[in-house]
């Protein structure tokens, strides 16, 4: 079975139909970039992925479980992880600290009886291999609200890495992120999916990065998908050019 599974979603709020019948399969061990114009409902999906929002219409399954009725933690627990739009890090604790966190909840502890671990607890052994793993082992102790944009968005890519994720939705990871720090934010994603074997489904505006990554593009437009097909069918579909890519010049 795939890793996701879309069938059907729909959200409406009040007389407004945010998202119109998704249906959309991901390959296990895949990489999928969803693109669309701002307010198409992409960060809305997600949200319905993770459980923040209820579909009106459709289900979800991950690895061919439905979960369209599960809670945000057990979603958590059954692999499914993700990112915010903006920045999510504690900026008062240090990054070591951040990802100590969450390095806790696959070993069996509740979000809310989370402890903060000593030195030798294995929470910590984790939590330092997760910041190798993204760069910032050096920067461990210092305090996430003094890193850099590009260095907080890698540690929120710690510490998703630390819940063991198999699926991850990563929404806009390079919003803000300056030039400098997009390729090692692109080297991160990349060996997220490679060397841990994640699926990754990210939404990305820069597509000169996005088209590089993934193995295929879904363009959600007004809350369905118009396509979804490899990046060079995606990018020389009249109907995308149309919806989003002419609207954008
Ligand atoms: P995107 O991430 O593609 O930019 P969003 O999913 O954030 O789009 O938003 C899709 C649409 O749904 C927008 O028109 C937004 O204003 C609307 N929307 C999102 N959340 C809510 C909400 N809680 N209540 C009302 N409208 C919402
Ligand atoms: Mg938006
Ligand atoms: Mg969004």
């Amino acid at each position: 079975s795939p890793a996701l599974a879309l069938h059907g979603i729909g959200l409406r709020i009040g007389a407004a139909t945010i998202l119109d019948g998704v249906d959309l399969t991901v390959d296990t061990g895949s990489m999928v970039g969803i693109i669309g114009p701002n307010g198409a409902g992409k960060t809305t999906l997600f949200n319905v992925v993770s459980g923040l929002a209820r579909p009106t219409t459709g289900s979800v399954e991950l690895d061919g479980r439905d979960i369209t009725g599960l809670s945000v933690q057990r979603r958590a627990r059954a692999g499914l992880g993700r990112t915010f739009q903006t920045s999510t890090v504690f900026a008062g604790l240090s990054a070591l600290e951040n990802v100590r966190m969450a390095a806790q909840v696959p070993r069996g502890h509740s979000l809310s009886l989370l402890r903060f671990p000593g030195p030798g607890d294995p929470a910590t052994t984790v939590a330092y291999e997760r910041l190798d793993e993204v760069g910032l082992a050096e920067r461990a102790h210092v305090r996430a609200g003094d890193l850099s944009h590009g260095d907080k968005r890698k540690l929120e890519i710690a510490v998703l890495l630390a819940v063991e994720p198999s699926v991850v939705l990563l929404d806009e990871p390079m919003a803000g992120v300056g030039s400098g720090d997009v390729a090692g934010l692109v080297d991160v994603i990349r060996r997220m999916h490679r060397d841990r074997g994640c699926t990754v489904v990210m939404v990305e505006h820069h597509l000169d990065v996005l088209l590089g990554l993934v193995d295929k593009v879904a363009v959600l437009h007004f809350g369905s998908v118009i396509a979804y097909d490899s990046p060079v069918n995606v990018m020389e579909n009249p109907t995308v050019q149309q919806a989003y890519l002419g609207a954008s010049a």
